[in-house]
């Protein structure tokens, strides 16, 4: 470029061309160079997101602080981003969809939606164990979901298994969310991938007829109804309990505190609590690849995974970070290992299930 522009101003003597216009013919030839060298990707990238948590915003401050890189994000229902993608087809503005279930990741790459993707920071950055075999998705973090109970009406002893809520033991005491919850058809559709149809057709129906009052509500609100006296034992994701703790709410906390965690099928011959992940794809025509591979990179690294543990309550899928001091306090647990695009797969028969037996 130096010797570029040290030819112009040769020309300029040599041709008596006015400093002005040297000036303005050397501006318009830097113009087209660096546009020509400058990459054809915007910067920013572009997310349809299902998380709903204000820890969210927090990190994407921090990657468009350090990248420059905008994030744009739309946030929706898992199925209703899923519509939109299929809807927008190649023109979707879409580069990452991000969800809180690996079913809803599952679904969208049945549908084509999805491009598999890869890169050695993220490959070091995750635990092997949590990784999507297939390679279409990154689980940002993980969370199980755990049985909570009443601290004054129940003993740790009293507690096993998912399978042991249909005990009669548990009438009037059980409380859950609705079925059309991601949470709660994830959680089914593992019982059907883990024992088959039958056995988690008889466990609906038994979970049913210990319900304390018919679902309704959050995760969150099934701790409540515990403080409150409705119901002893919960069915709730494992974050709620440290979000409810560490939150400025008098009451919610005294409901984080009327409850102890407990993890079910810890035996040694079960096959361990069941987990999920909040896990992100790259769309099937991502405009903004690069971008999108390095947000992912981001959200999985040491310095992004401590900003989750802390905020969210979930559990770090990054091998160098622990668990925040609230979620470290349970203990560590056993996982069930099932790999976690059966979750999709076995979807509609675990629907099937809640709908045939009444679990509203
Ligand atoms: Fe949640």
């Amino acid at each position: 470029m130096f010797d570029f522009a040290k030819y112009l101003v040769y020309l300029q003597f040599g041709i008596g061309l006015n400093k002005k216009i040297m000036k303005k013919l050397l501006l318009a030839i830097l113009m087209v160079i660096s546009s020509c060298s400058s990459k054809k990707e915007l910067q920013e990238v572009n997310l349809y997101s299902k998380r709903h948590y204000p820890v969210d915003e927090v990190q994407y401050k921090n990657f468009e602080k350090l990248t420059g890189i905008k994030v744009n994000v739309v946030k929706a229902s898992a199925d209703e981003l899923i519509e939109r993608l299929k809807n927008e087809g190649e023109n979707s503005p879409a580069d990452l969809f991000i969800t809180v279930d690996a079913g809803k990741l599952y679904k969208a790459r049945e549908l084509g939606l999805l491009q598999k993707f890869s890169s050695n920071v993220i490959n070091e950055n995750v635990k092997q164990e949590l990784k999507d075999p297939d390679g279409y998705w990154t689980p940002i973090t993980y969370r199980a979901r755990i049985l909570v109970y009443s601290k004054e009406r129940v003993q740790k002893s009293d507690l096993s298994t998912y399978e042991d809520l249909i005990n009669p033991k548990w009438k009037n005491r059980l409380l859950a969310r609705s079925s059309s919850n991601a949470y709660n058809q994830a959680l089914m559709s593992s019982l059907v991938a883990n024992l088959g149809s039958e056995k988690a057709t008889a466990w609906s129906e038994g979970v049913v007829t210990n319900f304390a009052r018919d679902p309704k509500g959050s995760d969150r609100d099934q701790v409540r109804a515990i403080a409150a006296g409705q119901g002893d034992v919960a069915i709730v994701n494992s974050y709620y309990i440290g979000i409810l703790l560490s939150s400025d709410k008098d009451q919610d906390v005294s409901a984080g505190n009327s409850v102890e965690v407990f993890f079910p099928n810890q035996g040694e011959n079960e096959r361990g609590s069941h987990i999920n992940v909040s896990a992100i794809g790259l769309t099937k025509n991502a405009p903004n690849k690069s971008n999108a591979i390095k947000l992912i990179e981001y959200l999985t690294s040491v310095e992004a995974q401590k900003v989750y543990v802390n905020n969210s309550y979930e559990y770090p899928v990054n091998t160098k970070v622990e668990p925040s001091e609230i979620v470290k306090n349970w203990g560590v647990f056993k996982v069930d290992m099932l790999n976690l695009n059966k979750l999709g797969e076995f979807r509609e028969e675990a629907i099937k299930i809640f709908d045939s037996t009444g679990w509203k």
